[in-house]
C-alpha cells in the first residue's frame, strides 16, 4: 500500500481539479449525471488518504487501545494518541489533556451540559445562546434549564442573519453563567464574531461554549486566541469519518468536572467501596473508543492542513460569491442569510415552492443539496419559511458545479411554477 497515512503534498496554489480527483465519491454519476455534491454542511466526502487510513488500520493495526502489551495494541494506541496530538495542533490547544474524544459536536456539547453545567448552574442563573443555533446547541441547554430552574436567554439576529451584538451585550449580566455560540451558522452561513463574544461573556464571568461544527473546514481555529472555554467539533464535517469528534476544554475547567459516563478506561481504581477516576482526558472517555475514527480524523485534518485552510477558504469564498451572483439571476429566489461575513452556505427559497420539491428535482440532475429546517427551526421561524434549500460548498466544489446547479434549478423552477 502506498503512502496511506501521508496527506496530499502541499500545493502552491489551490488546484481544485487535482483535489477533486482525490475524492472517489465525486467520480460517480447520479441519475445519469455527474454528481455535483453541494451538501457539505451535512457531511463532507472523504479523500483517498482518509479512506486508506481506515483501511490500513483495520487491515493491519486493529486492536484495543491502552494497557495492551502486544504489538498491535501498541500500534493502535500510538495511532489513537497520535491523532489526539494532531487535533491539539489543529486547534492550537496547549496540551492533549484538553482534547477529549467524543462522537461529534452533539456529544461534545452534551458532555459540557451534563458534566460542567449541571453542577455549576442553578435556579436563578441564566444561559445565553443566539437565535441562530443548531438544535445541538439549544436542546441540551433547555433540558438543563428544566432540571435546574435556570433560564434560557436568546440573543437575536437581524434580517440578514447577523447577530445583533448590542442586544447580545445587553443580555449578558452577572446571572449569565454560560454562553453557547455557533461559530458558523449551518442554516445561514453567518460567521459570528466569536472572539469578541467570548471576551464580552468573560466580562460577566460566564463560561463559553463554541459550536465549531461548521467552522473547522473553513476557518483556521486557535482556541487560545479565541479564549473560549469549550470548543466542539465533528470529524465528518471536515472530510473525516462520522461518529467521531472532539471537545476542547480548558484544562483548569476540565480538571474540576466530574466524569460524563462511567465504565472502562475512565477509571484509576475500582472497588465496590470506592472508585477513583483516571486523569485528563481519559476521565471523559468511558469504554472502547472509535479508534479507527480517530485515525481517519487525523488523516482528514492533515489533509486539510496540507492544502492550507487559508487557501481553501479563499477558493470557497470565490465559489460562494459566484453562486450567490448566479442564483440572483433567477427571479423569485430569496436568499436566506445575507450576512456580511459568511462562508460555505447558500440557503434560499424560490417563490412559494416547497424546498423539498426543488431538492427532489435537483437530485434528478445529479445535484445533491439539503432541504428543510437544517436542525435550526428557530432560524426558519425568524425568516417565516418552512425550510430552505441549502447548497453548501466544500473545498472540491468549482464554478462548473455551480453552473450545473443553476441550470438544474432553472429547470426545477420551470417545472414547479
Ligand atoms: N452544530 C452545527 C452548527 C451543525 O451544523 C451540526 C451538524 N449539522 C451540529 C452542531 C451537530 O453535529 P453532529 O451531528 O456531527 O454532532
Amino acid at each position: 500500500m502506498t503512502s496511506v497515512l501521508t496527506a496530499a503534498a502541499p500545493l502552491q496554489t489551490f488546484d481544485v481539479e487535482r483535489v477533486r480527483g482525490e475524492f472517489p465519491a465525486l467520480q460517480q454519476t447520479v441519475h445519469g449525471h455527474p454528481l455535483v455534491y453541494l451538501d457539505n454542511g451535512a457531511t463532507t466526502q472523504k479523500p483517498n488518504v482518509v479512506i486508506e487510513s481506515l483501511e490500513r488500520y483495520y487491515y493491519l493495526d486493529n486492536a484495543n487501545v491502552h494497557r495492551g502489551v502486544h504489538e498491535l495494541s501498541e500500534r493502535a494506541t500510538d495511532a489513537y494518541e497520535g491523532a489526539r496530538e494532531t487535533i491539539r495542533q489543529f486547534l492550537h490547544a496547549d496540551t492533549v489533556k484538553e482534547i477529549v474524544y467524543t462522537s461529534g459536536t452533539t456529544e461534545a456539547i452534551n458532555l459540557v451540559a451534563y458534566s460542567y453545567a449541571s453542577r455549576n448552574i442553578k435556579s436563578g442563573d441564566e444561559i445565553l445562546i443566539t437565535e441562530m443555533e443548531h438544535h445541538s446547541n439549544i436542546v441540551p441547554w433547555q433540558m438543563l434549564c428544566q432540571q435546574t430552574g435556570a433560564e434560557l436567554k436568546v440573543a437575536p439576529m437581524n434580517d440578514n442573519g447577523e447577530l445583533i451584538l448590542e442586544e447580545y451585550e445587553k443580555l449578558l449580566n452577572p446571572r449569565t453563567k454560560l454562553v453557547g455560540m455557533v461559530y458558523v451558522s449551518n442554516a445561514l452561513g453567518t460567521i459570528n464574531p466569536v472572539k469578541q463574544m467570548v471576551k464580552m461573556a468573560h466580562k460577566v464571568g460566564a463560561v463559553t461554549v463554541v459550536d465549531g461544527a461548521q467552522a473547522v473546514a473553513h476557518i483556521p481555529i486557535d482556541v487560545k486566541d479565541l479564549d473560549c472555554d469549550f470548543f466542539a467539533m465533528s470529524s465528518h464535517k471536515v472530510y473525516g469519518p462520522t461518529g467521531m469528534g472532539a471537545l476542547y476544554g480548558k484544562e483548569r475547567i476540565l480538571e474540576e468536572m466530574p466524569p460524563f459516563q462511567g465504565g472502562g478506561d475512565m477509571i484509576d481504581y475500582v472497588s465496590f467501596e470506592k472508585t477513583t477516576f483516571n486523569k485528563l482526558p481519559y476521565k471523559f472517555e468511558a469504554g472502547t473508543p472509535h479508534i479507527a475514527g480517530a485515525v481517519g480524523f487525523e488523516a482528514a485534518l492533515k489533509y486539510v492542513q496540507n492544502l492550507g485552510l487559508g487557501v481553501i477558504s479563499a477558493h470557497e469564498r470565490g465559489v460562494l460569491q459566484y453562486a450567490t451572483q448566479r442564483i440572483l439571476e433567477i427571479p423569485g429566489v430569496r436568499i436566506i442569510g445575507t450576512a456580511g461575513l459568511k462562508c460555505s452556505i447558500l440557503s434560499f427559497v424560490l417563490n412559494d415552492v416547497h424546498p423539498s420539491d426543488i431538492g427532489t428535482i435537483l437530485n434528478l440532475h445529479g445535484v445533491a443539496v439539503r432541504t428543510g429546517h437544517h436542525c435550526a427551526m428557530p432560524v426558519m421561524q425568524h425568516f417565516d419559511v418552512p425550510g430552505t434549500v441549502r447548497a453548501s460548498i466544500g473545498l472540491y466544489n468549482n464554478r462548473e458545479d455551480i453552473d450545473i446547479f443553476i441550470e438544474a434549478l432553472t429547470r426545477a423552477k420551470q417545472m414547479l411554477t
